[in-house]
């Protein structure tokens, strides 16, 4: 990876900047990545519809000598009907629908590579941006009749959505970590890939019956609060009602993130009921140090208070991530330190923890935990009255998550 200066601006204060690159300093003397910050800031993409506010969008429209009412229905089309082609929109004016185009609906993803798996029910999209950065998304259709891979329970769909083009967070045992941070991605390059999605779903691409996309997760390629401004553009455009939005319940939306403190805060602050996901990854700072390398700047108490904080704000049961590494972080002792470090209040029921089995990198030293270690972790949480999940490893023949996609694309 090349050398990065960061920028001031991006929503980030002096005193921030030069925190951070107090921190990459530190880092580059030991790690294996440097974490970065703040994108560098190239290759911009056009502005498109999907970044704009409900205002924002009646300006533009009137800037383009279109009468103002032209504005919603714009949004009607994109919102309500998935449709970002005005080609065939033809309640406009045929003379209109291109400068439409131009002005406002500039193609921003490309699909390079569709794969499926799980009998149809997950999809992945290996996405090309305008500068020929990759990304990725993965839909998950849970609960198909007839469709044993998608699993049981109720018929529902999960989008899982990247924020950045790559990451600077450098954890080493993330692809897309070692892969290190291209650039952010604008809110319509995060939007577009939702719309996308719920597009496939509704014209019954995917097994099941048409259907709508219930959640959103921020666990495809970046780390959201590093992109906090367009992140949190995203949630506003997420859950405006129609027109003006795809009207997704907050409840329904989840970010996760490595843990940076200030920006956890201002989520919380933000007033906007998302699902917090903390990945947390060891209980432990010297383990978490070599893990997650931000902890070099906020430790595990840190992390925890800010998430426990979020918590108390937002009345939001918040997730704890962890990847379950054999002989790394999978003892026993390990697990009684976590329910240690996570009781607040007196207890455990602010917080649910989630364990990914470890999927491993091409080429790294690490594994998935032993069947029994992994039981034997998760009957220790629920010893100390930690509610505990094991996720599901679907996708994992098609790179399912976690930037292993975009990485041998990028390679070949
Ligand atoms: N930057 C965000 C989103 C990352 S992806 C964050 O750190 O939370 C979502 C989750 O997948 C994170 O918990 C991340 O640590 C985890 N993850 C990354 N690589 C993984 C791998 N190889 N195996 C299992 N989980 C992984």
């Amino acid at each position: 990876m090349t050398e990065q200066t960061i920028p001031a601006g991006d929503g980030l204060r002096a005193d921030e900047v030069s925190a951070y690159a107090a921190l990459e300093d530190r880092v580059r003397a030991g790690a294996t990545m440097p974490l970065t910050m703040a994108a560098p800031g190239r290759g911009k993409p056009p502005r498109h519809w999907l970044d704009l506010t409900g205002e924002q969008r009646r300006a533009a429209v009137t800037e383009l000598g279109l009468p103002g009412f032209r504005a919603d229905q714009i949004s009607r089309h994109v919102f309500e009907h998935l449709d970002l082609d005005p080609s065939g929109w033809t309640d406009l004016p045929a003379a209109d629908r291109g400068r439409v185009a131009e002005a406002f609906l500039p193609s921003l993803l490309t699909s390079v590579r569709p794969l499926s798996c799980d009998g149809g029910t997950t999809l992945k999209t290996l996405w090309r941006l305008h500068d020929g950065s990759l990304i990725e998304s993965v839909l998950m259709r849970y609960g198909v009749p007839g469709i044993r891979a998608s699993g049981s329970g109720r018929n529902r769909a999960t989008l899982c959505i990247s924020s950045q083009a790559g990451c600077g967070m450098a954890c080493p045992f993330c692809a897309t970590g070692q892969g290190g941070l291209q650039r952010n991605l604008s809110a319509a390059e995060i939007l577009a890939q939702v719309v996308a999605g719920a597009r496939s779903l509704r014209d019954g691409e995917i097994p099941g019956a048409p259907g709508r996309v219930n959640n959103i997760v921020f666990m495809g390629m970046g780390e959201p609060l590093a992109n906090f401004k367009a992140v949190t553009a995203t949630i506003d455009t997420l859950t405006a009602p129609a027109p003006h939005g795809l009207g997704i319940s907050a409840r329904g939306i989840t970010v996760s993130t490595v843990g940076l403190v200030p920006r956890i805060n201002a989520l919380a602050d933000a007033g906007v009921p998302v699902t917090l996901a903390v990945s947390l990854h060891a209980p432990d700072d010297e383990l978490r140090d070599e893990l997650c390398p931000i902890n070099t700047r906020w430790n595990v108490a840190d992390v925890v208070d800010a998430a426990h904080r979020y918590f108390r704000l937002t009345k939001r049961r918040v997730s704890i991530e962890y990847a379950l590494i054999r002989d790394v972080n999978d003892q026993v002792a390990r697990a009684e330190l976590l329910a240690e470090v996570l009781r607040r209040d007196g207890g455990h029921g602010w917080v649910h923890v989630n364990l990914i089995p470890l999927n491993p990198t091409p080429g790294s030293k690490w594994t998935a935990s032993r069947r029994r270690d992994e039981a034997a972790f998760v009957a220790a949480l629920e010893r100390r009255g930690v509610a505990v999940t094991v996720r599901d490893t679907r996708g994992r023949e098609i790179d399912g998550a976690c930037g292993q996609l975009a990485a041998s694309v990028a390679g070949e």
